[in-house]
C-alpha cells in the first residue's frame, strides 16, 4: 500500500496553482460571489487551452491527457478556489454520456466543441414534482416523424441561463415500467417554447426553472436509443456520486484558521480541539475521494464507494460549519458584502453554502439507501 503522490503529481498541482493565480482574478471571483453563476466563458477558454477542458480524455490535439492523480489534483484546486467551473463540470458528465452511447453524427458535433471549451450544457433531470425518483418525470417527448415534441417543465437547472444546451429527461413511453419508458435528447435552450427564470437557493447560487412547450427537436439530437434513457443516465449520475467535495472544507478550515492567527486566539485549547477533529475528518473525506480516483484509475466502478465519500465529505462540511460558527461567534456570520466581514465572510457563507451539497447530486438519504444496497448487500427497497 502507498499513500504518496508521485513528485509529478505534486508538480503539477504547484502549476495548477499558479495558473489559478493568474487566471482567478479578484474581480471574477467578485463576480462569481455576487451573480451565484459558476460559469464564466473566458475562464473556460483558459483551461481549453491548457488541454484541462476533458482533462482525462484522449484527444486528438496538441495537448497530453492528464492521468486520474492529475485530474484528481486539477478538480481539487479548482474547486478549493471556487473557480467557476460548474457549468464546465455538467458539460463533461453529458459528454461522457455522449461518448458512450451517442450516434457518431452528435459525437462529431458536440465533443471536439466540448474539449476546445466552445459548448456548454446544464443538467434537466429534476422537476417540480420529481426530484431524488428521477426515473418519475414527466416531460414528455412525443415522436411525430424525424422530430419530437417536447412538453414540460425542468426545475433547478442550474447555469440553464448561460449554457447552449440542455440534458433532457424525458418520458417517451407513459404506460409500462418507469424506467424503461425513458429517452434523453441535448436540446439547444436558444430556441422557440423555452422560458427559463431564475430561481435564487439560500447559498446565493442562481439556478433556474425551465419551460418547455412544444419545442421542436429533430431525432438527431437523441442521445442513445429510445425508451433506453435510463441506462444512459446513470453514467451521468455516476459521475456526479463521485464529485468531491472536500475541497470545500478544506477551504472553511483555512478560514477559520486565518481568523485564529488574526485574532490570535490560535492557541486556545477549545480552538485547537476543534481544528485537530476537522483536520482529521477532513483526512478521511480526502482518503475517500482518492480512492474512488483510484478504483476508476483501476478500471472499478465505486458504486458504493462514491456515494459514501459524498455522502460523508458534504454531512462533514455541514457539521463542520456549524461547529466553526459556533466557536468564532456572532461575528462569523456577518457577510462579504459587509467590507469589514471577517475573513471576507467565508465562514458565513460556508454555513449557507454546505446545506445545499447535502441535497444536490443526490440527497443524504438517496447516498444512504445506495450504500445499504450496494456497499452492504441489503435488498433493494
Ligand atoms: C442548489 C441546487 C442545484 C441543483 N442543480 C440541479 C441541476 O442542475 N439539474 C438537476 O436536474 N437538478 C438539480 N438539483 C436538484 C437536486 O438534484 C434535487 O433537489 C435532489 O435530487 C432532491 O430532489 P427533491 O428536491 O425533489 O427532493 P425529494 O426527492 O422530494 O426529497 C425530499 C426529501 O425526501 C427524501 N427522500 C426522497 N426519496 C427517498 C427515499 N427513497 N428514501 C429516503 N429518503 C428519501 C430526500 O432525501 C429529501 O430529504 C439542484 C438542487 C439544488 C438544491
Amino acid at each position: 500500500m502507498n499513500f504518496d503522490v508521485d513528485d509529478a503529481v505534486t508538480e503539477f498541482r504547484a502549476e495548477v496553482r499558479a495558473f489559478l493565480a493568474q487566471e482567478l482574478s479578484p474581480e471574477l471571483d467578485e463576480q462569481v460571489y455576487r451573480s451565484g453563476v459558476s460559469h464564466d466563458a473566458a475562464f473556460v477558454r483558459r483551461l481549453a487551452e491548457r488541454g484541462w477542458v476533458g482533462p482525462g480524455w484522449e484527444r486528438g490535439d496538441d495537448h497530453h491527457k492528464l492521468d486520474p492523480y492529475e485530474v484528481h489534483v486539477l478538480v481539487e484546486e479548482l474547486t478549493k478556489a471556487e473557480a467557476p467551473i460548474y457549468a464546465i463540470s455538467t458539460t463533461e458528465m453529458v459528454a461522457n454520456v455522449i461518448r458512450g452511447v451517442g450516434s457518431e453524427a452528435l459525437k462529431a458535433e458536440i465533443l471536439p466543441r466540448f474539449l476546445r471549451g466552445e459548448v456548454t450544457i446544464a443538467l434537466g433531470m429534476t422537476e417540480p414534482e420529481v426530484g431524488s425518483d428521477v426515473a418519475g418525470v414527466r416531460t414528455r417527448a412525443r415522436r411525430d416523424g424525424d422530430r419530437w415534441i417536447v412538453d414540460g417543465q425542468k426545475m433547478f437547472t442550474t447555469n440553464g441561463h448561460v449554457t447552449d444546451y440542455i440534458f433532457l429527461l424525458t418520458r417517451t413511453r407513459p404506460d409500462g415500467p418507469k424506467h424503461a419508458g425513458l429517452t434523453l435528447f441535448l436540446v439547444r435552450l436558444d430556441q422557440p417554447g423555452i422560458e427559463v427564470q431564475a430561481v435564487y437557493t439560500l447559498s446565493g447560487e442562481r439556478t433556474n426553472i425551465v419551460f418547455l412547450s412544444e419545442v421542436v427537436v429533430e431525432d438527431r439530437w437523441r442521445i442513445g436509443d429510445v425508451d433506453a434513457g435510463w441506462p444512459a443516465l446513470m453514467i451521468a449520475l455516476q459521475d456526479e456520486h463521485s464529485a468531491p467535495f472536500s475541497p470545500h472544507l478544506a477551504r472553511l478550515i483555512d478560514a477559520v484558521e486565518e481568523w485564529g492567527r488574526d485574532t490570535g486566539r490560535i492557541d486556545e485549547p477549545d480552538v485547537r480541539e476543534r481544528f485537530g477533529r476537522w483536520a482529521t475528518t477532513l483526512e478521511v473525506a480526502r482518503l475517500l475521494e482518492l480512492r474512488t480516483t483510484w478504483m476508476s484509475a483501476n478500471g472499478q466502478v465505486p458504486v458504493a464507494e462514491g456515494p459514501m465519500s459524498k455522502l460523508f465529505s458534504t454531512e462533514s462540511l455541514v457539521h463542520a460549519a456549524e461547529d466553526l460558527t459556533e466557536l468564532v461567534g456572532p461575528d462569523a456570520l456577518r457577510s462579504r458584502l459587509d467590507p469589514t466581514a471577517l475573513v471576507a465572510g467565508r465562514i458565513e457563507h460556508a454555513l449557507r453554502f454546505s446545506l445545499g451539497t447535502a441535497i444536490y447530486a443526490g440527497t443524504s438519504e438517496i447516498q444512504r439507501n445506495i450504500i445499504a444496497q450496494h456497499g452492504c448487500g441489503l435488498p433493494r427497497k
